[in-house]
């Protein structure tokens, strides 16, 4: 918000002030323009880009012996996020991306780790309440404890197979683990059905239904939903309000990287992620192995940080692209 408060002065700048305070007034306008100037070559120096895509990976389940094309091995999954800390990315939850908190150091790129189906490979705890080795948060926090910065956060998109629980005191044990622990709890319909097609009202009882459960059992609101198949309800405004739920961020299954939520092209009622998988068979163009090449290869087009989450940089000639919402926070240089 410092932002905001720096624009204001800017602004009375060009009003007539009376002689005495104009000295003041003066030095606090010199003093802004050194710390502006001062984040101009921050954000060049780190080469930042806050108007480039975003990957926003999704898994399913972390298993030994893969069954679909959705299945990643522990071992497998381990290697995701390996090559992650590689290519200098820092995990940053779907709550976090849509309502534009991206609070990442300098020259860092933002990934969105998302976790489909509320699994037991997922998230299993044992006797003392520590993640289960192999699974998927296990896994995520032994990677973060190896490569200091790499957070260990991502959004669990839960139904009603909450982590294979069925007794409700054990669901809200699960529920208020990931809570605690710094994860982000996203929507993912109560019986994972598809929405199109169906009425207002089933498709208010499939996502509210969850989420006032979700509520009840972990007091957490989910900021965002994920769309079982990536299919929409027959207007697509119903996923994001409705009886007993507001998403800022509505999720598909998708083929492509996200655009930045400070680009023009960002539309919160569908935003897309990218299977996590190997480059091969349908995968060898649209899956994370792909895309991730890819995103390496075309640095320009890709989200890096000036590291500071009260401004939005970017190169000037990129200016066309910033959503009217973020005029306020732009940092072009
Ligand atoms: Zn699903």
């Amino acid at each position: 918000m410092g932002v905001v408060a720096v624009a204001a002065i800017v602004a009375g700048c060009g009003s007539e002030p009376v002689a005495q305070v104009k000295d003041t007034k003066a030095e606090a306008a010199a003093k802004l323009q050194k710390t502006k100037a001062a984040k101009v070559a921050a954000a060049a120096k780190a080469k930042a880009n806050e108007l480039g895509q975003i990957p926003v990976l999704m898994w399913h389940r972390i298993v030994d012996k893969p069954a679909t094309t959705d299945d990643r091995t522990p071992a497998q999954f381990r290697a995701d996020l390996e090559r992650l800390v590689k290519d200098g990315y820092v995990p940053v939850t779907a709550a976090e991306m849509v309502t534009g908190k991206i609070d990442i150091p300098a020259g860092k790129h933002p990934v969105v780790l998302t976790f489909d189906d509320s699994s037991p490979s997922q998230l299993t705890l044992d006797g003392t309440g520590t993640p289960q080795p192999g699974t998927a948060v296990a896994i995520l926090q032994e990677v973060a404890a190896k490569n200091p910065g790499f957070r260990p956060v991502a959004t669990f998109y839960v139904t009603r197979d909450m982590f294979g629980k069925t007794n409700r005191d054990e669901q809200a044990q699960m529920l208020l683990w990931l809570k605690n622990n710094g994860f982000d709890i996203g929507n993912h319909t109560r019986d994972h059905h598809n929405l199109r097609g169906r009425t207002h009202q089933q498709v208010e009882e499939q996502i509210g239904g969850i989420g006032k459960e979700i509520g009840a059992l972990s007091q957490v609101k989910p900021v965002t939903i994920a769309l079982p198949y990536g299919n929409q309800p027959n207007k697509k405004e119903w996923a994001a309000r409705g009886n007993g739920y507001k998403h800022a961020g509505v999720f598909l299954a998708g083929y492509t990287p996200a655009p930045s939520p400070f680009s023009r092209s960002f539309d919160p009622l569908g935003i897309p992620r990218i299977r996590a998988m190997d480059k091969k068979g349908d995968c060898a163009q649209f899956c994370s192995t792909a895309w991730l090449d890819w995103l390496k290869g075309n640095p320009d087009m890709r989200y890096t940080s000036d590291g500071d989450v009260a401004t939005v940089a970017y190169p000037k000639f990129k200016a066309p692209f910033l959503r009217k919402a973020f005029k306020t926070y732009a940092l072009p240089y």
